[in-house]
């Protein structure tokens, strides 16, 4: 399928859930959102129904996010059905990992294919500081279990914002001893997420990747550790996404950097989201949205189709700079 633009649209990110385990600062409030009506929220055999109409239409890749996917009732039943869908070639997960030691096993013989782990900070004290709720050991337990079970590759996501002060050394030295690719995200302007402190996300609390990798390599310096160099394209892992991969000398895994602010990807970009409540959304950053839950459930698959191709008829050419969203990235799936 090609929009408007002539890009190749074979990626789908799948919100399962708007409920989350945790409640990072930049993402929900302390009290969560407002949660979506059950009856809303797409059930699991109407999500397999869509991405068999989604593969026929060229969806090869899919990946499943929220909220936290892990806290969804019957995420391995449902991983197993889309593993089982003719088309569908890779099925990976977002996830903040405080599941994952107890399920990373049953997720692989489901048919997961890979993970991006979210963890924005290896101090323990700041992780409960920014996650409100969480211990950073699950999280180092559910690394340590993606790696054992064997899921290719692992990624480690960190969204970086300023005043948090990362120490994104420590991080990006977690790729050398295990194959680790460790990644750092521009923090964007979605939702009217509560910021540090709650004070709303704010263009100064933005850090630019080349600002990070710079900071890597001053740091790196100071201590007499080799600096990052460009990986060679056998050495970046496999993946569907915008990222930029550097490695420090001998290491078994990469570093990474997707700089959605500073450096647009949009021209690239292959995606649509299925939100929990069954609306297709061309663009993270738009607030357009068109409605599958209503095709799947009083349509033929034909409307769904249909659905899909105004949806991707649609798809902007970039997202403008614009900044806020009317849901939260918990509720888009980001
Ligand atoms: N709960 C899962 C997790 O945390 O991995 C999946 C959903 S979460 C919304 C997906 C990713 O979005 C996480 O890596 C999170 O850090 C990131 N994220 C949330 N708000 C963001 C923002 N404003 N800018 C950049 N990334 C953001
Ligand atoms: Fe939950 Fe992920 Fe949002 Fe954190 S970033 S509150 S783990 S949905």
């Amino acid at each position: 399928m090609k929009d408007s633009f002539g890009r190749n649209i074979n990626y789908m990110r799948i919100s399962l859930t708007d409920r989350c385990n945790l409640r990072c600062i930049y993402c929900m409030p302390p009290e969560g959102i407002p949660k979506m009506s059950h009856v809303d929220i797409l059930r699991n055999e109407e999500i397999v129904r869509i991405t068999r109409v989604a593969a026929d239409l060229g969806i090869s890749h899919i990946r499943l996010t929220g909220g936290e996917p892990l806290v969804r009732k019957g995420v391995i039943g449902l991983i197993d059905d889309i593993h089982a869908i003719e088309g569908i070639e890779n099925i990976s997960l977002t996830t903040n990992a405080i599941l994952l030691l107890q399920m990373a096993k049953d997720l692989k013989e489901a048919g997961l294919d890979r993970v991006n782990i979210s963890l924005d900070t290896l101090d323990p004290v700041q992780f409960t500081e920014i996650t409100r709720l969480g211990k950073l050991e699950c999280v180092l337990n559910g690394i340590d279990a993606a790696l054992e079970v064997g899921f290719d590759p692992v990624k480690i996501n960190a969204v970086t914002v300023r005043r948090l002060n990362q120490d994104f050394l420590s991080f990006a030295l977690m790729s050398v001893d295990r194959p680790l690719h460790m990644r750092f995200i521009e923090y964007m302007p979605v939702g009217a997420s509560s910021g540090y402190d709650n004070s709303g996300w704010g263009p100064e609390d933005v850090i630019s990747s080349e600002e990070v990798r710079d900071a890597i390599n001053a740091s790196a310096r100071a201590k007499g550790l080799p600096e990052l160099e460009e990986a060679r394209d056998d050495e970046k892992p496999l993946g569907y996404g915008p990222a930029k991969y550097y490695r420090f000398p001998n290491a078994l895994g990469t570093v990474g950097f997707i700089s959605p602010l500073s450096k647009h990807f949009c021209n690239e970009c292959n995606r649509l989201r299925l939100t929990a409540d069954g609306k297709l959304r061309p663009c993270l950053f738009s607030d357009v949205e068109y409605d599958l839950h209503e095709a799947v459930r009083s349509g033929s698959d034909a409307d769904i189709a249909g659905v899909f191709y105004t949806a991707i008829g649609a798809k902007p050419d970039e997202h403008h700079d614009k900044v806020g969203t009317e849901r939260g990235m918990s509720a888009i799936g980001g």
